[in-house]
């Protein structure tokens, strides 16, 4: 699948060329410094590798062709590697959809690279997910360098766990469990910021529902209010106009009992006198009876006044005790529309910062305005209504005094009336009879003077209470709406004592009072309950999906580890097996083994960080070696040629169990004797089943195994050139 080759300005090949692959080995050849190594060099370039130390180089610059005398230097260094990507057994060995994948990457004198897949720029991480995919991982056990033959065995135990990992294709799944940490800090990162709101929001949410919860219990009090006032305005209504007929039914009638009497007393008076004595008596009772009229129709008429007076008082009383308990009840309504409309009218007008912060001012000015003109008189306006009731009060005793007096004076009149009657009966001849019908008829008329008086008082009375009523309605309506005004009327009276209804009002008035306390209907404050409830339902709800998020991205980082940890333990087993395998055949005997570092026991504070998933070290990886022969366990004990041996059984061990698609193999061949060389050859045949290999060697053996030739050479000129060459002209051409 590796198909070729391409490198243009990348170091000793200043010139564009191309190396086609065929399936199986191919052999680079030719003399030192010629330029084989920078072949290898290329492919761990086009790969994406970033170490400048493992392509022999200090900067970017180091692998630009940097000139002869003859030929002049490169800005760009580009290698091509072109891989067949048609489908094996229904699958493409690179993720994407074609046929040939070209992956390319060039680096410029300033130490830029750009990457590019067929032809599209890329990112080096595309690359790098792409080659994974592949299995060809970035740690490159599958490019081994001149003289690094042995780097597995001089690596850490850490990295050498890592070129283990990346030979059995694990990168993959280290891949997606680096994102899905990714995912979950950024998951982690939300849930807190949501946590941040939800707590901003909180205390404002308390608020709010407390506030609607005042609200709330002012509805009850209104539906409350609006039963409790349509009973008792339907009950006080029938009252005061049943009293009121009542009354005036007894004033009707006390007023013909007065005039029958008066009548007949008038009539007998005539009868009486004849004579001039008489005429001159009866002209005083005449008189008499005037005054007493007179008087009567001032009383009459005091008491209209005093009614009117009354009245007036109870509601100056009223009202101050309004203004008291809600100064702001006073504010004529028209005046808060009107400054509602003049706030609002500012606020429309202002679009510049510089005028939101005017209009601000200028509704603040606004608001100052009116509170002077209306809330501060506050007591102005108590103290006003004090003096009108006080005025009003003096005017009433004023009245009363009057009222007392006129009382004196029309018993006078009326004392005098009946000694003017007793004179006019004296006179007279008819006898002891008529003066007691006169006396009786006389008592009658003053009797039901009393009546009639009682029944003004009382319409005094019912006038008043009709005015009370008129207020309490207005009040009711005012806290509770016009359903409380709103009622069938009675068309009888219920059976009740009169104290019951007195108790409904002064229930009436403690409800009014917790209302004009919970204030108005507070819509506004209603909709921004609602409001900042929904946004917390939301973000209780944006919490829940994130909690179940950040739950299914740490099952899945589970799930990778356990995927992780089985197929590294499977591949380690396979790995040992072909690796004590590839040993006794190299070495005639003997055994070697990868093992597992012992774990460290991890410390206290660095365990379990709450929630967080913690990467857990893993252990590094060992190399046990056992000679035939020789009591050797230690790596450093090893001779050149037995190092070489052993790691390439150990490259070749993990290319087996996980064969990459390629291979290439620099001068690994270098410290082998004969016998070696052979075996070599027999593994590198072996080898050469299951993927592609690029041998760079000067050995024979070697050269002989490989299917194409290829001779690199230098002239005068510093250019590497390569050619096609048969066996023969590659044994010339590598001297
Ligand atoms: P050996 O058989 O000794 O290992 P080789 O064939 O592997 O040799 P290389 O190491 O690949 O040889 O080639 C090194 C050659 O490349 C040297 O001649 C060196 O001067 C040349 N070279 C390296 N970098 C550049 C560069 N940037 N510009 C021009 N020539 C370069």
């Amino acid at each position: 699948m590796l198909k070729r080759l391409e490198i243009v300005g990348f170091k000793s090949f200043a010139k564009k060329t191309a190396l086609e692959f065929g399936s199986a080995t191919t052999a680079i050849v030719g003399p030192n410094g010629s330029g084989k190594s920078n072949v290898a060099e290329a492919f761990r370039f086009a790969l994406g590798e970033q170490s400048m130390k493992s392509m022999r180089g200090k900067r970017a610059e180091d692998l630009i062709w940097g000139g002869s005398h003859m030929v002049p230097r490169a800005n760009r260094a580009a290698v091509t590697i072109v891989f067949s990507n048609t489908p094996v057994g229904g699958n493409r060995p690179f993720k994407i959809d074609f046929d040939e994948v070209a992956i390319e990457r060039a680096v410029f004198r300033d130490g830029t690279s750009e990457y590019s897949i067929n032809g599209s720029r890329v990112r080096l991480r595309d690359i790098e997910e792409l080659l994974a995919g592949a299995n060809i991982g970035e740690t490159g056990h599958h490019i081994i360098s001149q003289g690094e033959a042995d780097r597995i065995l001089l690596a850490s135990p850490r990295d050498r766990r890592a070129m283990l990992e990346d030979a059995l294709g694990l990168k993959l799944f280290e891949f997606k469990k680096q994102e899905a940490i990714r995912k979950l800090e950024k998951t982690d990162e939300n849930i807190t910021e949501v946590n941040a709101l939800r707590r901003e929001i909180s205390p404002h949410l308390r608020f709010l529902e407390k506030q609607v919860e005042k609200l709330e219990r002012a509805d009850g009090l209104r539906v409350e209010l609006t039963s409790l006032a349509q009973t008792y305005f339907a009950i006080e209504d029938c009252y005061l106009a049943h009293t009121k007929e009542t009354n005036a039914a007894a004033k009707h009638a006390a007023t013909e009992r007065l005039a029958v009497a008066s009548a007949e007393l008038a009539s007998i008076e005539e009868r009486v006198t004849t004579d001039a004595e008489g005429i001159k008596r009866l002209d005083h009772v005449r008189k008499a009876e005037r005054e007493v009229e007179r008087l009567n129709g001032e009383r009459e008429q005091l008491a209209r006044e005093i009614g009117r007076v009354e009245g007036a008082l109870a509601a100056a009383k009223e009202r101050s005790q309004k203004v008291a308990r809600e100064p702001y009840a006073k504010v004529p309504r028209e005046d808060l529309a009107t400054l509602a409309k003049e706030v609002e009218k500012q606020i429309a007008e202002a679009t510049t910062p510089e005028a939101i912060r005017a209009t601000l001012s200028a509704v603040g000015d606004l608001i100052k305005l009116f509170v002077s003109r209306f809330v501060a008189p506050t007591d102005d306006l108590l103290a006003e209504e004090e003096r009108e009731a006080y005025a009003l009060g003096n005017q009433h005793t004023e009245l009363l005094a009057k009222e007392k007096a006129l009382a004196g004076e029309l018993e006078e009149a009326r004392s005098a009336l009946s000694r003017a009657r007793e004179a006019l009966t004296a006179h007279d001849e008819t006898g002891r009879e008529m003066r007691r019908r006169i006396l009786e008829l006389a008592q009658t008329k003053a009797h039901e003077e009393g009546v009639l008086a009682a029944c003004s008082a009382k319409e005094r009375e019912l006038e008043l209470l009709a005015g009370e009523l008129d207020r309490a309605k207005a009040e009711a309506a005012t806290l509770a709406g016009m359903a409380a005004v709103t009622y069938e009327p009675l068309t009888a009276l219920p059976e009740e004592d009169r104290h019951v209804q007195e108790e409904r009002k002064r229930a009436l008035d403690r409800i009014e009072i917790r209302l004009e306390e919970a204030g108005g209907t507070g819509e506004d404050v209603r909709q921004e309950y609602v409001e900042t409830k929904q946004r917390e339902a939301f973000l209780a709800n944006e919490l829940e999906d994130l909690a179940k998020s950040a739950a299914s991205l740490r099952t899945l980082i589970d799930d990778l580890d356990e995927e992780l940890a089985k197929h590294f333990s499977d591949g380690l087993a396979k790995v040992n097996a072909s690796f004590s395998e590839y040993f006794a055949l190299m070495f005639g005997g003997g055994g070697a083994r990868l093992a597992l570092e012992a774990e460290e026991e991890p410390e206290e504070d660095e365990e379990e960080m709450l929630g967080e998933p913690k990467e857990k070290a893993r252990p590094g990886i060992e190399i046990a070696v056992n000679l035939p022969k020789k009591k050797v366990r230690s790596l450093m004990q090893l001779s050149g040629g037995e190092r070489a041996l052993t790691s390439i059984a150990l490259i070749f061990a993990m290319s087996q169990v996980n064969p990459p698609p390629f291979l290439i193999l620099d001068e690994t061949d270098a410290a082998l004797d004969e016998a070696n060389s052979r075996r070599y050859g027999d593994m590198i045949d072996n080898l050469a089943k299951r993927s592609q290999l690029i041998v760079i060697t000067h050995n024979r053996e070697t050269m002989s195994r490989a299917s194409i030739l290829y001779g690199v050479t230098m002239g005068n000129d510093g250019v590497s050139k390569l050619l096609s060459v048969k066996f023969d002209e590659a044994v010339q051409v590598a001297k």
